[in-house]
């Protein structure tokens, strides 16, 4: 029987600390990777990790690994860890509960001097969101080695600079990886896939963005199967023109034709049979976005997600067709362009039957079930076996301000992370 205990209070003290670390106070949590944020809670974590005895590795991406203090050469390691980056007003849970669990975690095995059969890194994976780059699970996509030096060119901010360009315009290097002078080189490139041979599993526990638990009353979830989903960009060119002089039917408006194509992909997902398939369109830019012309230009994002990869591009083809015989009948060029894509994932089994152990004999209500959103276990998961922990989130609000979780559950959530760790390590 396993007699560690993690310090609750500590793991709400971190948590709450660490909510004040945003672009966005009083509006929810803004906190980008490789801004000025963003360093201060690496400063914070790294600061407790140290204190640990932990051993820090940061790479050239500024993923972080947090090794215990009593690990051991030779010996696999088990990794526990998420994001600490945040979209804009967003909430305060999402990735750095997933975070501040894993370092409770570490700091409960360091204070006990626990040694077993494997080690234990606690790790921050850097620019998760993609609030940035407009791509998600970025550091994770690196480790995997689904990334590679390309899309350190290839990927752009807004501001124009490229992943690179801002890699190397990190200074603090306390918290950050510096390149040197010559940039990037072949070297922190070679070593930014983790050596998989050695790494044992992952688990990363998070909150679930959604309403299942909350409605259900169950207070963790225990996750078969992640979601996957396919991105388009959607531009919609017309005419632009007087908004006055133009009588209707000789318009080529292509705001009224997005407008159109975005209700008839909802139509299309809510046939699924069994309304799980979703479909959002959540980025629009609309030229010249005066409120006296006529739209000339809209672009847009849509995306669809399913746990069933067939069924995404079988929506996704259905609605691209109705998207060019919208545009088709409105005398607008249309062009759909891929973006991104992630496959579905079914987690592993063996973790998710010792997770259904453990809730089972602790007497938490708990539930299988599937993740909509996807997370940098997913790109873990490619490689080794890997869980996920769901706690629930209130209103199922998530990438919002409200976005909150009570705390006796955000507890129970890191008590079962760290029972479920002390298990696999043996
Ligand atoms: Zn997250």
């Amino acid at each position: 029987m396993n007699k560690m205990r993690i310090n609750s209070e500590r793991l709400l003290d971190n948590l709450n600390k660490l909510k004040t670390f945003t672009d966005t106070p009083g509006e929810g949590v803004t906190r980008f990777s490789y801004s000025a944020k963003d360093a201060e809670a690496r400063a914070y974590i790294i600061d407790r990790a140290e204190k640990a005895g932990a051993s820090i590795h940061i790479d050239a991406l500024q993923n972080i690994r947090m090794g215990l203090k009593t690990n051991r050469p030779g010996h696999k390691t088990l990794v526990a860890g998420s994001h600490i980056d945040t979209v804009r007003n967003g909430g305060w849970l999402d990735g750095i509960y997933g975070v501040c669990s894993a370092l409770e975690v570490l700091e409960t095995l360091s204070e006990n001097d626990f040694s077993g059969e494997y080690n234990f890194e606690a790790v921050v994976f850097a620019e998760e969101e993609g609030s940035n780059f407009g791509s998600t699970m970025t550091g994770s996509k690196f480790i995997a080695g689904i990334y590679n030096e390309e899309n350190l060119d290839k990927l752009t901010r807004d501001d124009g600079l490229s992943l690179r360009q801002v890699l190397c315009s990190l200074t603090d290097s306390r918290v950050y990886s510096i390149p040197g002078p010559g940039g990037i080189n072949a070297e922190d490139i070679e070593s930014l896939p983790w050596d998989f041979s050695q790494i044992k599993a992952m688990v990363e526990l998070h909150i679930e963005q959604g309403p299942i638990l909350d409605k259900s009353g169950e207070r963790l979830g225990i996750i078969d199967s992640i979601f996957g989903m396919r991105v388009i960009e959607v531009v919609m060119e017309g005419v632009g023109n007087h908004a006055g002089a133009t009588p209707m039917s000789q318009r080529q408006d292509a705001l009224s034709a997005a407008a159109e194509a975005i209700l008839k992909a909802e139509e299309i997902v809510r046939s699924d049979e069994d309304r799980r398939t979703v479909v959002t369109v959540g980025k629009m830019e609309i030229a010249p976005n005066c409120s006296n012309v006529i739209p000339e230009k809209v672009c847009f994002s849509l995306e669809v997600r399913d746990k069933d990869e067939a069924k995404i591009n079988r929506f996704m083809d259905r609605i691209i067709a109705a998207i060019r015989d919208i545009a088709k009948a409105r005398k607008v060029s249309c062009s759909c362009r891929e973006h991104s894509h992630s496959l579905p994932l079914h987690l592993d089994d063996r973790l998710a039957q010792g997770m259904k152990n453990a809730a089972e004999k602790s007497g938490i209500p708990f539930r299988y079930m599937d993740s909509g959103a996807v997370h940098d276990a997913c790109m873990i998961a490619y490689k080794v076996p890997t869980g996920m922990i769901f706690v629930p989130s209130i209103n199922g609000r998530s990438h919002v301000p409200e976005e909150d979780t009570k705390p006796e559950d955000l507890v129970a959530g890191a008590e079962f992370l760290f029972e479920i760790v002390c298990r696999e390590l043996g």
